[in-house]
């Protein structure tokens, strides 16, 4: 079950093996109350649950799992963010409120974000709450994606759902797949980069590949051509190849959409349904094939006595991190950080550079949905919880002592409105 569809086998990733940062992806789920992203949520922890061994990620560190006690005191349900791993990737998924009217909080998980999987309703497109978000995501230049769910629904159509994103929304969307039936009969996709039909059978729990279905091919092709034409004019130099051949292969184009992906460009649009757990597997793949590490995004900035400095996703540089959520469990109080750079590790003191004060690191966790890992170390670029802070609070900067800094608020242009 849930094997990689290798959709985007295209995209490098011998590199992200090596680099620890670089097989990370702190990701997002933005939607409109009602699109699917709590289910979208859902059956990403369940297919990445079902297949975590095949692809388990080298922390470099020893993990203990808790105990089924300390398990059932429901961490998970108070956590900020969830960690799981695909093809060899720790996603860490961040919650993001759905109502912009949280702004705080929507700010907060906007920044420590490097991506995000934006999911739309087939038969309603983009709604009001759905365009502030994203105008929020500009903001703050998150790349992105978009996974239109809901293609079972009676009125679901991707070409209406994606004309309605051309027409509403800043970046030029891209559909990388051609749906495979419709409403009921919506039976899988093609994907359009390889040219390879990908099939959920009913009842079955796995994604099967084939061959374009005939009534499907000449579509395709078509689809396919005017994809490479959007891109070649998005992205002039990328598809030199397809100038000298007419034709692109798969991984160049797959790199040239990571590129607009991560530049802002452009927004790969993925269709499925969530709720059938169809259209998952090539979605993590898209995650991990487009969208940025830690290592891909600008360092962070902050200041000290006046002085402006940065940092980079450097384990070997001074830590420092940003608490972005703070909460109470039973087992005790959970600090959620993105470390942006240098080590944090377990009973070392670190400074709090928002209250001025020290605080000792208790247990550190990865929190999982199936099961938490305590680490000894997190690195530059993770998403983790931390046990013992006493005081800090949500938005502060943890710090090495001997190397202090702020980090900085984000800077938006326009104050954050929320939208009715
Ligand atoms: P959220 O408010 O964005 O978190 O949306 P939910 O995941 O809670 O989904 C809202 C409703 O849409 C629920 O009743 C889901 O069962 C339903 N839903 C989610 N995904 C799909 C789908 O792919 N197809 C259909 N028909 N319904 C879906």
């Amino acid at each position: 079950a849930g094997r990689r569809t290798d959709a985007t086998a295209a995209a490098p990733r011998s590199a992200d093996r090596a680099d620890p940062t670089a097989a990370v992806r702190n990701l997002g789920i933005l939607a409109h109350v009602d699109a699917g992203k709590t289910t979208v949520t859902e059956r990403i922890l369940y297919l990445t649950g079902t297949t975590h061994k095949r692809g388990e990620v080298h922390d470099g560190t020893t993990v203990t799992d808790f105990d089924s006690q300390e398990r059932d005191r429901g961490i998970t349900i108070f956590a900020a963010a969830v960690s799981c791993t695909w093809d060899g990737h720790h996603v860490n998924l961040i919650d993001t409120p759905g109502h912009v009217d949280f702004a705080d909080e929507v700010v907060r998980s906007l920044r420590v974000l490097d991506g995000a999987v934006a999911v739309f309703d087939a038969v309603a497109g983009v709604e009001p709450q759905s365009e502030s978000v994203w105008r929020l995501a500009d903001r703050f230049g998150v790349p992105r994606i978009a996974f239109v769910n809901k293609l079972d629904r009676a009125g679901a159509d991707l070409d209406t759902a994606v004309a309605s994103i051309r027409a509403r929304l800043h970046p030029a969307p891209l559909a990388v797949q051609l749906p495979i039936g419709s409403e009921d009969g919506f039976t899988g996709v093609v994907d359009l980069l390889r040219m390879r039909a990908l099939v959920w059978p009913d009842g079955g729990d796995a994604v099967e590949e084939g061959p374009v279905p005939d009534a499907l091919r000449e579509e395709a092709a078509t689809r396919r051509r005017a994809l490479e034409e959007a891109v070649a004019e998005l992205h002039p130099g990328a598809l030199e190849e397809y100038c000298a051949r007419a034709s692109v292969s798969a991984p160049t184009l797959a790199a040239a959409l990571r590129d607009l992906t991560r530049s802002g460009e452009a927004v790969v649009v993925l269709c499925g349904s969530a709720y059938r757990n169809r259209g998952i597997e090539p979605l993590l793949d898209a995650v991990v094939a487009y969208l940025p590490s830690p290592s891909d995004v600008p360092a962070v900035r902050g200041t000290h006595d006046g002085s402006e400095q940065e940092r980079a996703a450097d384990p070997e540089a001074p830590f420092a991190a940003l608490a972005f959520k703070v909460n109470a469990t039973a087992t005790g109080r959970l600090t959620h950080l993105r470390v942006y750079s240098g080590t944090i590790r377990k009973g070392e003191t670190v400074w709090d550079a928002t209250a001025g004060r020290t605080e000792r690191v208790g247990r550190i966790l990865r929190v999982r949905a199936d099961r938490h890992a305590q680490l000894d170390r997190a690195v530059a670029g993770d998403i983790v919880a931390v046990v013992g802070l006493k005081s800090a609070r949500a938005g502060a900067t943890l710090c090495a002592p001997d190397a202090p800094l702020v980090l900085e608020p984000p800077t938006t242009a326009e104050p954050v409105v929320s939208v009715a």
